[in-house]
């Protein structure tokens, strides 16, 4: 029964919403090429001795893109603020100076954002009075409250606001947002604040303010300086004593006693597997790395057009460290240059002229090198960007040719590093390892840095084969899910941040052309392999990745040029029963989804996830920050949950946009680590990538970070039992519901749980094909519908776990038409 004759006249509103939006050219539109190409004269770190830690502010993401893209190591850590994006960058002193010539404002610990608590929101009032004065009167102005979030910690009250003004992006004058709120039920709004506008890319996303309160409010309004007014009620953000990972005195907990190398962790989950092979076993990943070693190398005769670099054909421990090169002037005039190599010393015999003058330049001398060492050296160039035109002056002796790995960093753990490609271990838990149960998948460090992610996946591998025989709530867990921890991603890198290199980030392999191949530039390779993935890649022009292979978020070469990135795609290509998965990173507190990227003209993301999967994520995401904050009251903020390219910042190429859009799985990113707040001064306070273990408990310290989101993994493995076992059909309802109306009316769509609507309203019968039901805008509820029309509506919701709502089958059209269905009638006018 089809009744085309019906003419429905729907607006949906968030369709009015995007119209504005999208007719207004975005400022940023010169941020598309932020992946700028390798080749400028850098100075990144030079050296492991002289770098230090600044505080900078950017304007926005194109400053921050650009600044990356320059090589600068600025990743994590990083926060927007109202007049832009501030961060930590680890520097040389030359690269101060570089910093500030891109803009770059460098500010001191005490300058940076804070969210005021006085009753202007911290911005001046004035500018909200100049643009309400200007405001044309018969304006029609629509604000909406996307969230109102009141939570405590450590016995201080916090309210987060975020609101739109369908105005927001009009720049001449600025929209301005005053936020007001209760003390409590039926008590007056006062305590008025200017709204911080949140603008990036070039597109506004909303108005936002975090401050103090010691009374929960019940409702909070906010008024645009063009007139709009709405009011909202307030909710509780995290729950103050959720359902308790377990309530067994005899829990074991706290294993985890320092950091751990890479082959401690995986000596460890080796172990656990020999220990427990009831539940545990040992998946080795394909593709070993590209490994903990380096070619020896020497920079000869200083970095001049005279300057030869070397670099040895073989690994510098399997024969490369063992090559020495001299360049050697003889008595005599009219000599050719030639080299004589006898075992691993090589000997560069330089040019005379006629008058007896050295005659050999860099150029010269790199080229026999690399033709006549009998293949000792594998590359031999002028230094950097010079052509090599100086004469080669000769040594005073054999140069030894080095790794560099044998030069400990001070503080460097005891014992040695095995050189060369390293198998990277999985270690997988679960009863039943066949694929009937939801795996999860933690992978941790994929950045070398990252300490704490390794440790506190280790801690919660270990509760769940401790507590396994002893707890029953650790039963569920290992009973209904199947687990896959990488407990470092990243050996190589790690490996050498923890020997070497503190801040290393990427993996250790050097993709750079000749210009940034001398070993002063040995602490600025490596990929980014959370920008090797395939899906919003810095390869199809998305932001956030770099062309540059000495910048910190160089995207490498092609997409999955890497051995761990590609061993990710194996691993959920050959175990599909992993629906979810957390890329565990550190330090920011934060906890992410998609979209995480998006291409910078016109602010594009990768598509949002359907309605259904945001709610589910929002949901989880509670599940698991409420457990963190059961250990210590350390609260991840709202302004800090999200698609990370909403609430931080676009990363091309990161693994969750793949996972998620390829193959569905809910994939995480979290930040440990970072913004706690500290009620001795009154700020949130920073951590950093390598706490001090024990530190101060109450603030910094890696042991307490290992422990509190040790307990959110232990709630996502819930998260995902809890999934495994869904077979609860979800209900929905259009509200108001069906019947007369004697004029037009909104009406929205409402779930009985995290669920994803498809709804006709063309009298055809609903298919997984027909319109979603979308948020109004994200970050915000289901869109409003203003019927003005006699329309029916017909519809089924799907769950997260996928089960349609009254068992309905939408991809028959042979079977029972037991969709939902609900008749608006619209009488007069
Ligand atoms: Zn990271």
């Amino acid at each position: 029964m089809r009744r085309t004759q019906v003419r429905v006249a729907l607006l949906a509103m968030s369709a009015l919403v995007g119209s504005v939006l999208v007719a207004t050219t975005p400022a940023g539109a010169d941020t598309a090429d932020a992946t700028v190409t390798a080749g400028s004269e850098r100075s990144h770190l030079e050296d492991a001795d002289d770098v230090r830690l600044v505080h900078v502010r950017m304007t926005g993401a194109d400053m921050l893109d650009k600044v990356v893209a320059a090589g600068f190591d600025l990743e994590h850590g990083l926060r927007r603020v109202p007049t832009g994006i501030e961060g930590e960058a680890v520097v040389t002193a030359e690269q101060v100076a570089e910093l500030e010539a891109l803009g770059v404002e460098i500010i001191g610990d005490d300058e940076a954002f804070a969210w005021s608590d006085e009753a202007d929101g911290g911005l001046r009032a004035s500018g909200a009075r100049t643009a309400q004065a200007v405001q044309p009167a018969s304006h029609e102005a629509t604000v909406r409250v996307v969230r109102a979030d009141w939570f405590t910690t450590k016995g201080q009250g916090f309210l987060y606001v975020e609101a739109r003004t369908t105005e927001g992006q009009q720049s001449n004058p600025v929209v301005t947002m005053q936020l007001e709120n209760d003390s409590g039920k039926d008590t007056p709004f006062g305590f008025a604040r200017t709204m911080s506008r949140f603008v990036d890319s070039g597109q506004y996303m909303f108005h936002r303010n975090l401050f103090k309160l010691d009374t929960r409010p019940s409702q909070i309004r906010v008024t645009s300086s063009t007139g709009g007014v709405t009011t909202g009620f307030v909710s509780d953000w995290l729950e103050d004593a959720p359902p308790p990972l377990t309530s067994n005195p005899g829990y074991k907990w706290d294993f985890v006693d320092g950091y751990r190398t890479p082959q401690q962790l995986y000596s460890r989950a080796e172990e656990i597997a020999r220990e427990y092979p009831d539940i545990a076993e040992i998946v080795y990943l394909p593709n070993k790395t590209n490994g903990y070693q380096r070619k020896a190398q020497a920079t000869i005769g200083g970095t001049g057009q005279s300057a030869v670099v070397v670099s040895s054909a073989a690994w510098g421990h399997e024969g490369g460290n063992d090559i020495t090169v001299e360049f050697v002037e003889r008595p005599g005039a009219n000599l050719p240059l030639s080299i004589e190599v006898q075992g691993k010393a090589i000997r560069v015999l330089l040019a005379k002229d006629a008058a007896g003058a050295l005659a050999s330049t860099a150029a010269q001398v790199a080229a026999a090198l690399e033709s006549q060492s009998q293949g000792l050296v594998d590359r031999a160039h002028p230094y950097r960007t010079n052509a090599g035109t100086g004469i080669v002056a000769p040594t005073t002796g054999p140069v030894a040719l080095t790794d560099f790995l044998d030069q400990k960093r001070a503080g460097a753990p005891e014992g040695e590093v095995p050189r060369g490609p390293a198998t990277i271990p999985v270690l997988r838990i679960g009863k039943h390892r066949d694929g009937r149960n939801p795996g999860v998948l933690i992978q941790a460090q994929d950045h070398a840095r990252e300490w704490v992610p390794a440790t506190t996946s280790l801690e919660a591998a270990e509760r769940l084969v401790h507590n396994y025989k002893s707890d029953w709530d650790t039963k569920k867990i290992v009973d209904n899910t199947d687990v896959f921890f990488i407990l470092s991603n990243n050996p190589d890198g790690a490996n050498y941040s923890f020997y070497n290199f503190a801040s290393q980030r990427r993996n250790l392999t050097n993709h750079c052309p000749d210009e940034n191949a001398d070993p002063g530039r040995r602490n600025s390779w490596g990929v980014d392999l959370n920008r090797n993935y395939r899906v919003g890649s810095g390869h199809d022009g998305y932001a956030g990745g770099s062309t540059n292979c000495v910048s910190d978020t160089y995207q490498g070469p092609a997409k999955l040029s890497e051995p761990e990135s590609k061993n990710i795609i194996w691993l959920v290509e050959n175990y599909r029963n992993i629906k979810f998965m957390m890329s565990v990173h550190s330090n920011g507190g934060q906890l992410f989804w998609q979209p995480g990227a998006y291409i910078a003209d016109g602010r594009i993301t990768t598509p949002r996830p359907p309605l259904g999967d945001e709610a589910f994520y929002w949901q989880s995401a509670s599940r698991i920050l409420s457990q963190v904050k059961a250990h210590r009251q350390t609260v991840v903020t709202p302004e800090n949950v999200g698609g990370s390219s909403d609430v931080l910042y676009s990363s091309a190429g990161n693994v969750r946009e793949d996972l998620y859009h390829t193959y569905g799985i809910y994939a995480f990113g979290w930040e440990v680590g970072g913004s706690v707040y500290n009620p001795a001064t009154g700020n949130w306070q920073g951590g950093s990538f390598q706490p001090p273990w024990v530190g101060t408990p109450d603030l910094v310290s890696g042991h307490s970070e290992t422990m509190e989101y040790a307990n959110g993994i232990m709630e996502m493995f819930r998260v995902a039992a809890d999934w495994g076992k869904d077979k609860k059909k979800p209900t929905s309802q259009l509200v108001p519901g069906g019947g007369t109306y004697s004029g037009p009316v909104d009406v929205r769509f409402e779930t009985s749980e995290p669920a994803t609507i498809y709804y006709t309203t063309d009298g055809s019968r609903p298919t997984l094909e027909s319109p979603r039901y979308e948020a109004t805008e994200f970050r915000e509820p289901g869109q409003v519908f203003h019927v003005t029309e006699t329309t029916t509506f017909r519809w089924f919701s799907v769950d997260a776990a996928g089960n349609v709502e009254k068992g309905y089958d939408p991809t028959n059209d042979g079977k029972r038409d037991n969709y939902r269905s609900a008749t608006i009638t619209v009488t007069g006018r």
